[in-house]
């Protein structure tokens, strides 16, 4: 999961990680109390999942509580880079001496964890590694050791932080590092993490994943989630403990395994091709492909208004071929008349035969079978163009 900006402010303020006020409105008028409470001047800030928000006019300098609320009125509904809007973040103004650079992400290539640190912050990293990587620390982080006092020095040094900061900034890179490991994340960035003209430093904009594989160790990571801006379908078979993903195209997919689903997108995406047709889900039911967990996935698909064909993709293993099509069969029961769409099935593997004869003799009106997977994404693609 992906944080907010103002929901990685708080959670770094929670860590002992030096940030300035920040609170979080939705609209002009609570932005003005915010920035009233504040006092002084401050930044207003569009929380959108994506970045480059100062280069989109997502960041804008207000002189006032009254200010705060024209610029407040000219971010909130804004888009950016496909994201609307909804909220904005009011914080207290820094004087900016210097903008730096450091994360801690976690590295799947050399399973392990990654600190970047950098005296060139404020832009794009890509373009520091890009044009000065000489300036750019990159250093592994065993999790099993951690990161040591001298070695968070080293790390810094090695960025090229001028000596006078350096200290302050290796405390903000082991209270990261301390956050990080605490909240279970994937990814703590801060850019820019700022000298202050008075000397200070200050983590100004956050980034923060956290690992959704450990959420049932952090009860309070829940009231993070942005229910707002989930997708509906999405939330539901969350729900049902489906692994779906809605995509924009009109070929609902329903398969067993992750990779098998993948492949199926693959090719459902090239045979598409010649009709103008997309996939418009990626949904794995995993190995034990009953009755109940098929009417599930097929109801989510169903439910789609985007989906004109569904293709059940099934490589039948230990859960064998005719108990996936029994679930089949049951699912279109369970669903009667919310069952629309063409569905073509393609069933192989374990009891293949058995399976397709299930479906034969169930003869249901919107199901018809083809033995290979190009086929079977081709006529699902061509339902899909009808
Ligand atoms: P991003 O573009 O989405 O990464 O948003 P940031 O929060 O990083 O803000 C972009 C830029 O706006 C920063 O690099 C700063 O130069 C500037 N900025 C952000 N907050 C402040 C602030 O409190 N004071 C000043 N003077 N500039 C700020
Ligand atoms: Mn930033």
């Amino acid at each position: 999961m992906d944080l907010f900006e103002y929901q990685a402010r708080d959670l770094f303020e929670a860590h002992n990680i030096p940030v300035l006020g920040g609170a979080v409105a939705s609209t002009a008028a609570e932005a003005i109390n915010a920035a009233a409470t504040m006092g002084g001047k401050v930044v207003v800030k569009a929380q959108v999942k994506i970045g480059g928000r100062g280069k989109a006019g997502g960041v804008k300098l207000a002189e006032n509580a009254e200010d705060a609320g024209v610029k407040a009125e000219a971010i909130l509904g804004m888009d950016i880079k496909g994201h609307t809007v909804h909220k904005v973040m009011i914080a207290q103004a820094a004087p900016i001496a210097e903008e730096y650079y450091m994360a801690i992400l976690l590295d799947r290539a050399n399973r392990n964890f990654l600190v970047m640190a950098s005296v060139a912050g404020g832009m794009e990293i890509e373009e520091v590694a890009h044009t000065q990587p000489e300036k750019l620390a990159r250093v592994g982080i065993d999790p099993n050791v951690g990161i040591s006092h001298a070695q968070a020095i080293e790390i810094v040094k090695a960025g090229q932080f001028p000596a006078e900061v350096v200290d302050q900034v290796a405390d903000v890179l082991l209270k990261l590092w301390a956050a990080f490991v605490a909240e279970d994340a994937t990814l703590m960035e801060i850019n820019p993490l700022v000298k202050t003209e008075d000397g200070r430093i200050v983590a100004l904009d956050g980034k923060v994943t956290l690992d959704d594989n450990a959420a049932f160790r952090h009860a309070s990571h829940a009231d993070l989630e942005d229910h707002a801006s989930a997708n509906p379908l999405e939330a539901l078979a969350k729900e049902k403990h489906l692994n779906y993903v809605k995509l924009d195209g009109e070929v609902g997919i329903i398969g067993n395994g992750a990779g098998l689903v993948m492949s199926t997108l693959d090719v459902v995406a090239y045979a598409g091709e010649k009709y103008g047709v997309k996939p418009a889900n990626f949904l794995d039911i995993g190995g034990g492909a009953s009755a109940e967990v098929m009417a599930n996935g097929l109801s989510i698909i169903l439910g789609d208004p985007d989906v004109r064909s569904v293709f059940v993709n099934v490589f039948g293993g230990i859960t064998a071929c005719d108990a996936v099509a029994n679930g089949i069969v049951q699912a279109l029961e369970i669903l009667g008349s919310a069952a629309t769409k063409p569905i073509v099935v393609r069933l192989d593997g374990n009891n293949v035969l058995e399976g397709r004869r299930i479906l034969n003799e169930a003869a249901h009106p919107l199901v018809q079978q083809l033995e290979t997977m190009d086929g079977a994404a081709a006529k699902a693609a061509e339902l899909a163009a009808k």
